[in-house]
C-alpha cells in the first residue's frame, strides 16, 4: 500500500479523536478544486447563443456558479456543472437545451 492509499488518519498519524471533523472547509474557495462536473449524469445544458438575449437569469439561478459571463456571452463551465437543469428551466427564451452527454 502506497502512502497515498493509506487512510487519512494513518497518514496524519493521528488517533481518530484528534482527526478533523468531516465536511469542514479549512480554506475559502477550495471548492473550485473539485471538478463536480463528474457528478453530472445523462444530460448537460447547451446554450444556443444566437437566441440568447443576455438577461443573465441563468447566471443568477445556477446553484453551482457554473455559468460564466463575459460582456457579450454566457458560457457553461462543464468542469463544475452538475446538470441540474435549473438554467434551462429559468431561461426566458428557452435557448438552453438539456442534451444527452
Ligand atoms: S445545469 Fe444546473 S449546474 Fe449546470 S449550469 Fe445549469 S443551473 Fe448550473
Ligand atoms: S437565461 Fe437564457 S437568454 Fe438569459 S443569459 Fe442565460 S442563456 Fe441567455
Amino acid at each position: 500500500m502506497t502512502e497515498d492509499e493509506k487512510p487519512l488518519g494513518e497518514r496524519m498519524k493521528l488517533p481518530w479523536r484528534q482527526m478533523p471533523i468531516g465536511g469542514t472547509a479549512f480554506q475559502p474557495g477550495s471548492s473550485t478544486e473539485y471538478k463536480t462536473g463528474d457528478w453530472r449524469i445523462i444530460k448537460k445544458p447547451v446554450i444556443d447563443h444566437k437566441r440568447c438575449i443576455m438577461c443573465l437569469l441563468c447566471w443568477i439561478f445556477c446553484p453551482d456558479v457554473s455559468i460564466t459571463r463575459s460582456p457579450d456571452q454566457v458560457e457553461i463551465d462543464y468542469y463544475h456543472c452538475k446538470g441540474c437543469g435549473i438554467c434551462s428551466a429559468e431561461c426566458p427564451v428557452r435557448c438552453i437545451s438539456m442534451v444527452e452527454e
